[in-house]
């Protein structure tokens, strides 16, 4: 490396042609408490100042204006063009903002967290420190039955005889953590005294995503079909971003998350009024609660077989 090359290069400092203001308000951190021993705390923002008037919106735009010209600049009209790229998934702009967060979660949420491999993520080492005496513990109204109709799923609680046989069962698996530290008091490695630990424990770590894979996270994780404890995770993150990027959550929830997708066997159900061309009883099922959703009305053949 010369490294003469690169003390000549001379860069030019422009001042900004507006004033500029801190889209977190000067706060260091907007923290949420989720559960018992969990948070979700927006660390950072990129961009972190907005021009006067605006909000971090403004960045989107920005960069969808190198590809769609100076054109217009009212804020209605950004505002159009932020659906606009929105609604016909011209995700590029989205990227252009970040958000970095630190979250404290139990291991089990972690784990279906992780799977959205589009985040840079940093996580707490169990090799290098003691995991905290935390657990997930939820209260026996939180105590969810095996669903019947989602196999992956729980839905209204459990009758309050099992869900504190439940509870009682966390308490003793919580239990062992004295014996985890004991055994690290004897000399035990950090990181195989911490296999014994139930994935109710918490961990932590710093998250940071752009704004387009932000919202394929919250589509599926602030969805009804995703567990209820991952749920309020991504509810939260939703609410601290949306004070930040009003504009660009409206759309995802009016074209994204509110949407409903209908495939071609749908469509042609919709338009002939006859129930759905297919023999497969979940895609029937599935059908048949965005038919309900719709308002639309039974189909002719189910129609006719109920007043026979
Ligand atoms: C309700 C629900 C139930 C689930 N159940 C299970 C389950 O039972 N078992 C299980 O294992 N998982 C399960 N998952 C996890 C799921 O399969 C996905 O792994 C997770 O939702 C992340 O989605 P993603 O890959 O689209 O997201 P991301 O990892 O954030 O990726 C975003 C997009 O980037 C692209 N992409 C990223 N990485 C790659 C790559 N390496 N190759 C190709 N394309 C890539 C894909 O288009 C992807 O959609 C479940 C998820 C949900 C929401």
């Amino acid at each position: 490396m010369d490294s003469n090359e690169i003390d000549n290069i001379k860069i030019e400092k422009v001042q900004a042609e507006c004033e500029y203001y801190d889209v977190m308000g000067g706060s260091h951190r907007h923290s949420v408490k989720v559960h018992d021993h969990g948070s979700v705390t927006l660390v950072d923002s990129m961009p972190r100042l907005a021009p006067v008037g605006q909000t971090a919106d403004f960045a989107i735009v920005q960069a969808a204006r190198v590809s769609y010209g100076a054109g217009t600049k009212k804020t209605s009209e950004d505002k159009g063009l932020i659906r606009y790229l929105l609604r016909h998934q011209h995700t590029s702009p989205f990227e252009m903002v970040e958000f970095k967060f630190h979250c404290v979660m139990p291991v089990f949420i972690a784990r279906q967290w992780i799977r959205h491999r589009t985040a840079n993520v940093n996580e707490y080492s169990a090799r290098y420190s003691v995991m905290p005496d935390k657990f997930y513990h939820p209260s026996a109204n939180d105590v969810r039955k095996q669903s019947t109709a989602n196999k992956q799923g729980g839905e209204e609680p459990l009758d309050t005889k099992t869900a504190e046989e439940f509870l009682e069962y966390l308490d003793q698996v919580e239990a062992s953590y004295k014996t985890y530290t004991n055994l690290l008091d004897k000399g035990l490695s950090r990181e195989l005294g911490r296999i014994g630990l139930p994935v109710s424990v918490y961990t932590e770590w710093y998250w940071k995503i752009d704004l387009h894979n932000l919202f394929h996270f919250l589509k599926l994780r602030m969805d009804s079909h995703s567990q209820k404890e991952i749920r309020d995770y991504a509810n939260t993150i939703f609410a601290l971003i949306r004070n930040i990027v009003p504009v660009a959550c409206e759309a995802f929830i009016d074209y994204s998350f509110e949407s409903i997708k209908l495939t071609r066997l749908e469509i042609e159900a919709i338009r002939s009024g006859k129930p759905i061309n297919t023999t497969n009883k979940r895609e029937a099922q599935e059908w048949e609660e965005k038919r309900k959703q719709l308002g639309l009305p039974e189909p002719i053949d189910q129609q006719k077989s109920e007043s026979a």
